[in-house]
């Protein structure tokens, strides 16, 4: 169902007659006849209890150490979003991927191992990127890496400049502490028990928030794209995300290298949203004079 109303006044409504239905403002980027994509808005009504929010990747630490520090400057903003989320009763998933051994025997992570099986309609796995649907990958998508003036230690430039992870310990151990998980919240980086979470609690709504926009937010199995496929209405919270890439030629700032992936996302991927959906305040801005 699609409902258009004024744009004053997005926090929570209930509208006559429904119980707890909150407005969604979605932005896509839509081709017109010239060939050139524009912004468009549509405004929806979601159900709490049919929608998810998966917080993608955010780890305590990073082999690149200004992506650590962005994580840790974004986390508060994320953390009051759930929060609010929450308080709505939106279904947060947490996965910071590979460190499923650090919430072993959390109820948690029991809730996310003991959820029953659903059939999906295909496999789980990574994509990094879909020619035939997206077209020719963007420059530095597949170029995720240390982007730092001078690179972090442990990545190294190959004869091409390109820099590859050759350190000897990844450095992340659980999502970043700021990140509260409630009771109620699950924890899993498995794209089968993510569905299988999604399809007991009759869920069809997804938000992905978290790092690294070009990279993991994307291309995991429980990532926008494999969402996508499996039928999800699935969007970005796209001011509560951030990429990693190294500046190649010709190079762009971090910050425009995040919107252009956004933007990518929203052309040919899934539609975006803010997280000021869920907390009536503005969306969150990286402090840009900040060494990144
Ligand atoms: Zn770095």
């Amino acid at each position: 169902m699609v409902l258009f109303f004024h744009l004053c006044g997005t926090g929570w409504t209930a509208a006559p007659g429904k119980s707890k239905l909150f407005p969604v403002v979605l932005q896509k980027r839509v081709e017109d006849e010239s060939g050139k994509f524009r912004p468009v808005k549509e405004a929806v009504y979601w159900k709490p209890e049919q929608t998810a929010i998966i917080v993608c990747d955010m780890w305590d630490d990073h082999t690149c150490k200004q992506a650590a520090k962005r994580v840790a400057e974004m986390a508060p903003a994320m953390n009051e979003t759930l929060k609010a989320a929450r308080e709505k009763g939106v279904f947060i998933i947490h996965a910071p991927s590979g460190r499923m051994n650090f919430y072993a025997g959390t109820p948690q992570r029991q809730r996310a191992i003991e959820a029953p099986f659903a059939e999906a309609p295909l496999d789980f796995k990574w994509k990094y990127w879909n020619d035939e649907k997206e077209g020719a990958p963007l420059p530095f998508v597949r170029a995720g890496g240390c982007g730092c003036k001078v690179n972090c230690k442990g990545w190294e430039p190959d004869e091409t400049g390109l820099r590859h992870w050759k350190g000897e310990k990844i450095p992340w151990t659980r999502q970043i502490n700021t990140i509260e998980i409630a009771d109620e919240d699950a924890i899993s980086d498995n794209g089968q028990e993510i569905f299988n979470l999604l399809e007991v609690r009759g869920i069809d709504k997804v938000v992905l928030m978290g790092v690294h926009t070009n990279l993991c937010v994307c291309g995991r199995p429980f990532g926008l794209r494999q969402m996508v496929y499996q039928g999800k209405n699935v969007v970005l919270c796209r001011d509560l995300t951030d990429s990693l890439f190294q500046q190649n030629d010709p190079p762009i700032s971090h910050f425009r290298g995040t919107d252009l992936v956004v933007e990518h996302i929203e052309k040919k991927i899934c539609p975006t949203i803010t997280s000021t959906t869920f907390t009536g305040k503005p969306a969150f801005r990286f402090d840009e004079n900040a060494t990144h």
